[in-house]
């Protein structure tokens, strides 16, 4: 309205730093066509906290990308880093040649993974990778077992899997699909999991569990089991909007998967390694997985690096197969890469030393109820999560089918005063989502609480007064 300050209204929000336009198509940026966009350029990191390059201090509470888990400026990562450039900045994995940090690495991440025993590791540079690996490895997998139609991938509405041809396929995002001639026709969605939106009058979390998982049988049958590879789920749903599966849920889902002889991929890129308060997102809801894919946190985010874990099932069959159909053709100049491993390697160092785990579950309660407390606003539809992850969805009347228009711009407003008021979150439409670092203080989480409850009375303001025009 006439009566708002124009500056605080996200589409003009300035950062005023004296960069008018850029030369970056910027990924995932509306308006980076225009010559008056102004980035929030970000300088350094310490801890938490990031700064942009007026010195502007911002609580991290996205964790960069949900990647950030040691947070900005922890100095073993750089050593480890510094060390293996001076000793060997790179060399490749191919032909049987490798070096020692991807040894060492693909060891430990094995043995971090104790949800059912993974015999390899594959190395990528980022959890599209990992996730475009999956799908190759699968189908490599079935053409060398004699089941060349078996090759149609299951993920689900409102999944992330990344941005790479396959990986964006997979994903259950329109934005990903439209204009870009995706999915590939290999790959069928079913439910998204999400008990407050989608579920029937009267139906429980496990009646519900039990419709999806009756579903995705109902799909499977449709499409014929023999046609049917592999199934792909992250055990919490992340850039979808912070979609922590319903009881039962994925009890019900293995089920079916295992009926058909399906493979179960764990997209793990955001839940591994602490984030909900176990190892794995996999060990929280009992998955048993045939592959996993990981990234992020696997080196804090230091350096770029992913990779796939391979059940012994599953590697069996490509090793056995190999002397016939050759060796795995596939692989990045970068899977392996010694600075990324040897810095992987010192963050999984890190978080047994410091019982990350531990840590997450004993800082979680006071995060989740902190937030969680501010349920009761009127704008407020859900706020949900698990351990160091978070969501908040605004719509009207606390109903998920009374979003508001489009055009109020609730979400990103929630966003800018978060912003104004020193604290970075993940903006989606009217989804927020927060992943703070593993290593957050009880004080920190205070200020996330304070920041939160501030911009949410900011933003019941803004919408109150939308309503009355
Ligand atoms: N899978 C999940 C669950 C993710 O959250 C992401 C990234 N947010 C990816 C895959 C893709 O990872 P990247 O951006 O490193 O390609």
């Amino acid at each position: 309205g006439a009566s708002l300050q124009k500056e605080e209204s996200t589409a003009d929000l300035k950062h005023n730093q004296g960069f008018k336009g850029h030369d970056m198509l910027a990924p995932f940026t509306a308006g980076w066509q225009s010559a008056d966009l102004h980035p929030l350029v970000i300088e350094k990191s310490e801890g938490c906290y990031v700064y942009d390059i007026n010195g502007k201090k911002y609580l991290d509470a996205l964790a960069g990308l949900w990647c950030t888990a040691l947070g900005g400026n922890e100095p073993r990562l750089v050593a480890a880093a510094t060390e293996q450039l001076n000793k060997l900045p790179f060399y490749h994995s191919f032909w049987n040649r490798t070096t020692k940090p991807s040894l060492d690495l693909a060891k430990e991440l094995l043995e971090s993974f104790t949800a059912r025993k993974m015999a390899k590791a594959f190395f990528v540079n980022s959890g599209s990778e990992a996730n475009d690996t999956q799908v190759k490895l699968v189908w490599y997998y079935n053409n060398a077992l004699g089941r060349p139609n078996k090759k149609k991938f299951i993920a689900r509405a409102k999944s992330y899997h990344g941005s790479t041809l396959i990986a964006a396929s997979l994903s259950g995002l329109p934005a990903l699909h439209q204009k870009f001639d995706l999915p590939a026709p290999f790959v069928l969605h079913t439910d998204c999991p999400h008990y407050w939106r989608f579920h029937l009058p009267g139906e429980t979390e496990e009646e519900f569990s039990t419709r999806l998982a009756t579903n995705l049988e109902n799909l499977i049958q449709k499409e014929g089991p023999e046609t049917i590879a592999a199934f792909i789920a992250e055990p919490v749903m992340g850039a979808g909007g912070v979609i922590p599966p319903p009881a039962t849920y994925f009890e019900k889902i293995q089920a079916v998967v295992n009926k058909y002889d399906i493979l179960f991929i764990a997209d793990e890129v955001i839940c591994a390694f602490g984030r909900l308060g176990t190892m794995y997102g996999c060990d929280k809801y009992n998955i048993k997985p045939d592959l996993v894919s990981v990234a992020k946190a696997l080196s804090s985010a230091y350096m770029p690096i992913g990779a796939v874990l391979v059940s012994a099932e599953v590697s069996e069959v490509i090793s056995s197969q190999s002397n016939e159909l050759g060796v795995f053709s596939h692989g990045f100049t970068y899977s392996g890469h010694p600075v990324s491993c040897a810095v992987a390697i010192e963050a999984l160092k890190i978080y047994k030393e410091r019982n990350i785990v531990e840590k997450v579950n004993s800082i979680s309660p006071k995060f989740q109820d902190g937030v969680k407390a501010f349920s009761d606003s009127p704008i407020i539809g859900e706020i949900r999560g698990t351990g160091l992850i978070l969501g908040t969805e605004f719509t009207d009347n606390k109903s998920p089918n009374d979003p508001f228009p489009a055009g109020w711009g609730v979400g990103a407003y929630f966003g800018a005063q978060c912003e104004k008021h020193g604290m970075l979150v993940r903006v989606s439409g009217d989804n927020i989502m927060m992943s703070p670092p593993f290593i957050i203080s009880p004080k920190e989480v205070d200020e996330l609480i304070s920041i939160y409850g501030k911009a949410l009375k900011a933003t019941e303001e803004r919408v109150k007064e939308l309503k009355s025009q």
